[in-house]
């Protein structure tokens, strides 16, 4: 669930999604200015113009930006995908579905590359291809199987964390980048939580195959400043809170209570 929005279900633009946020009611990004939300559409009709996006092997969802004839520039909507973390506005994904649309996730930009391809008038031009992450994707559960956690202390942790989370730009390896940003986070919250539920303070269940205390990385905000991965915003959780966190009647609640509590756990 995004925004009232559940994942395959049918929904129609006019009635779902202009009557409630509105924003653009042509082309394939809406981009409403009164909430922080923006929202993209894939499928055939994109397709026709020149638009050809894709789902990559590693699970990072390519979408073409806006902009049918000539050069694509970061402007007006594209800019809207680009900034959507620093904005703080959740990226929805709809596909077309005959006259509909079938929700199709919630996303967060990784970065984006230039490819030369074809604009509606058959012209090669620079496109901006965006590099999609589902946001489910960004929230597993990393298996620390080795080395890492042990042998570094706190701070040195936390500095890699810090500079591994910028936001990666064209040309940069973004699949490294975006594994090892994740990967840096991840070590270093868990190693911050030292074994306890940083929101209960229960120690973790049980450990690890490899003789961790199994806790959980949750992101407090859907989406963050400086990118989907980081400190701040990332909280280590036994599986009890965690599921509550996603679950929870009280959901809503319980993560405000959690940005609270990194306030404290976390300053600056
Ligand atoms: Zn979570
Ligand atoms: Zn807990």
């Amino acid at each position: 669930m995004s925004w009232g929005f559940e994942r395959g279900k049918i929904y129609n633009r006019k009635q779902d999604i202009h009557a409630k946020f509105g924003g653009q009611e042509q082309g394939g990004i809406i981009s409403p200015r009164q909430h922080n939300i923006v929202i993209i559409i894939t499928g055939p009709k994109g397709r026709a113009h020149g638009y050809a996006d894709r789902e990559r092997a590693d699970g990072v969802f390519e979408y073409f930006g806006a902009g049918r004839e000539g050069d694509m520039q970061m402007t007006d909507r594209n800019k809207a995908i680009f900034e959507h973390s620093k904005r703080s506005k959740s990226l929805l994904a709809f596909e077309e579905a005959g006259k509909n649309l079938r929700f199709k996730g919630e996303y967060v930009l990784e970065g984006f590359h230039y490819e030369q391809s074809p604009d509606e008038a058959g012209a090669m031009r620079r496109a901006i291809v965006f590099e999609l992450r589902p946001i489910e994707n960004i929230e597993e559960v990393v298996d620390t199987s080795d080395e890492a956690a042990n042998n570094t202390d706190l701070s040195a942790l936390r500095t890699t964390a810090i500079a591994a989370a910028q936001p990666t730009a064209p040309g940069t390896q973004t699949i490294v980048n975006a594994y090892q940003r994740s990967r840096a986070v991840k070590t270093y919250v868990l190693r911050r939580a030292n074994g306890h539920c940083e929101a209960d303070g229960v120690a973790a269940p049980f450990l690890r195959a490899n003789g961790e205390p199994y806790l959980e990385p949750h992101h407090i905000l859907r989406v963050s400043d400086g990118g989907p991965d980081d400190i701040h915003h990332v909280i280590a959780l036994c599986p009890n809170c965690h599921r509550r966190a996603h679950h929870g009647a009280d959901a809503t609640t319980f993560n405000n209570s959690l940005i609270e509590k990194m306030k404290e756990i976390e300053p600056n």
